[in-house]
């Protein structure tokens, strides 16, 4: 039997693509592709710029170090460039982290942090979610 969860998923926010460099990236999928940027910022938390390219209901993030201890950075350096990270949209993040915790998952994040937009961000932990770094966010 499928749980009843006390938050609900919307709609995946986004897809998170790490790349070396923005305006080399935004050439495939401004030009190429057709894609509008939405905007760009850098989050100096994370040591990253971001730039948000909306497709339909979701959209592409693209994500470039700004800095050689960036996560990106090291993601790159590891993995080389693609896709990063997938974020899912919650009504609510913290009953989310906190179902997920109590179901044993592992967190980055225990407590939502301030991300891209300025919005309620969290990550899992790859390890505990087959291999895909999971976001969530909050509208
Ligand atoms: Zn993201």
């Amino acid at each position: 039997m499928i749980p009843v969860l006390p938050y609900k998923i919307n709609r995946i926010a986004h897809i998170g693509i790490a790349v070396k460099s923005l305006d080399e990236s935004l050439r495939l999928y401004q030009e190429g592709l057709g894609l509008s940027l939405h905007g760009r910022e850098t989050v100096e938390s994370d040591q990253v710029s971001v730039a948000f390219l909306p497709v339909g209901d979701t959209g592409v993030e693209l994500l470039e170090p700004t800095g050689p201890e960036s996560p990106i950075a090291r993601f790159i350096e590891k993995r080389g460039e693609g896709i990063h990270h997938v974020a899912f949209e919650v009504d609510d993040i913290v009953e989310a982290l906190s179902v997920l915790r109590d179901q044993g998952f592992r967190l980055i994040d225990e407590e939502p942090r301030i991300g891209a937009g300025g919005i309620r961000v969290a990550f899992l932990h790859p390890r505990s979610t087959h291999g895909v770094l999971i976001e969530l966010c909050e509208k």
